[in-house]
């Protein structure tokens, strides 16, 4: 078998998801899954989180998906739903909505059903990408008197735009507006992601809802998980599966993109875009071979990378070689790729093979 593969560290995952509990340890926590778990394994993450109160996915696909593989817990919809004709399955499989545009209102109050559903509703508190602004909340909130279907008081949640960024004042401000555009009613609130767990205590409220640094990943600019006592869930992992001896001024790769500097040997690494190694992965790129940090050398191809080893160099063909993960942080591979931790994980495509320890 191709030695390409994701090995995915569950107990890692629970030291990570204590790790939030103590940290925003008022509030009841949503463990954020959708995306397949960040690319982590959507059911296999889920049932590793038993003591997780409700989990948080993007669409109704991904929500019946966990109940299919047994998961009991509330499940909170972050889009709503598109199609009123999804509502009775939506009922049907106890999900919670997040509601932040009027025709779902609208379809709320057509919907004929014995049970009740449990709704959050999405205030814009500046971010301005869903949900509804603060001058709206009168009206909305004399709209959702009208709706039968639904448990009452509903709950409330807002969302951050730039909270990895501890000396942006915008996030005080989202929370300000959050609260004295909400502040006479009596509800549950929910406001922060990973960022703001980490780093807007006053923003934990009654719900948090952690994803990235369940995953074990920092979103704070320049920093890594480990800084905030997290670790890595996802360990990509490869091999060496050949190793070349080049001249000085030959190059490697499509596009003649690296050449090299002086004699030197370079190793094929059996891992490319096509496994969801970032293409735009820069020269120079940190790649971890059995127990040293070699760069990243040319153009990143489907199913392979090079890596230089140098002119002195003890490495042979099956050494092991990882991408990210506990080794090297996803994060500063992502920055050398012009991205997100987030994309790196997501991004991870169906050819590798998944392990769960
Ligand atoms: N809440 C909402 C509404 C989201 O869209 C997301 C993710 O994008 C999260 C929470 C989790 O964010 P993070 O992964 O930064 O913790």
């Amino acid at each position: 078998m191709r030695p390409t593969k994701a090995v995915i560290d569950l107990d890692a995952l629970r030291h990570n998801f204590k790790t939030v509990q103590q940290k925003a340890s008022g509030s009841r926590v949503i463990a954020v899954v959708k995306a397949d778990a960040y690319g982590h394994g959507l059911a296999q993450i889920a049932k590793a989180l038993p003591d997780a109160e409700m989990f948080a996915v993007a669409t109704p696909l991904e929500a019946y998906t966990l109940r299919d593989a047994g998961i009991e817990q509330p499940i909170l919809l972050l889009e709503g739903f598109f199609e009123e004709k999804e509502l009775p399955r939506i009922v049907e499989n106890d999900l919670h909505l997040v509601v932040h545009h009027s025709p779902q209102i609208d379809a709320l109050k057509r919907l004929k059903t014995d049970k009740k559903l449990n709704i959050w509703l999405k205030i814009d508190s500046g971010m301005n990408r869903l949900g509804f602004k603060v001058d709206e909340l009168p009206q909305i909130e004399n709209d959702l008197a009208e709706v039968e279907c639904i448990n009452k008081p509903v709950r409330l949640m807002s969302h951050f735009a730039s909270a990895d960024d501890v000396e942006d004042p915008f996030t005080s401000k989202q929370i300000q507006t959050f609260l004295e555009s909400t502040e006479h009613l009596v509800v549950e609130r929910s406001m922060a992601n990973s960022a703001g767990i980490l780093e807007a205590k006053s923003a934990h409220f009654d719900w948090v809802r952690p994803g990235l640094i369940l995953y074990g990943c920092s979103p704070m600019i320049d920093s890594i998980g480990a800084d905030y006592g997290l670790k890595p869930v996802m360990n990509l992992e490869s091999q060496i599966m050949a190793i070349k001896h080049l001249k000085k001024g030959e190059s490697t790769g499509y596009g003649r993109h690296w050449f090299a500097e002086r004699d030197t040997v370079i190793a094929l690494v059996a891992i490319g875009y096509g496994d969801g190694y970032p293409r735009n992965a820069e020269n120079g790129t940190p790649v971890w071979v059995n127990g040293r940090t070699v760069p990243l050398v040319g153009r990143v191809s489907m199913d392979m990378l090079a890596v230089e080893l140098g002119p002195e160099h003890s490495e042979k063909i099956g050494d092991r070689v990882v991408l990210w993960g506990k080794e090297l942080p996803a994060e500063i591979v992502a920055k050398h790729a012009g991205t997100i931790p987030y994309t790196l994980s997501c991004g991870v495509t169906g050819r590798v093979h998944f392990v769960y320890r």
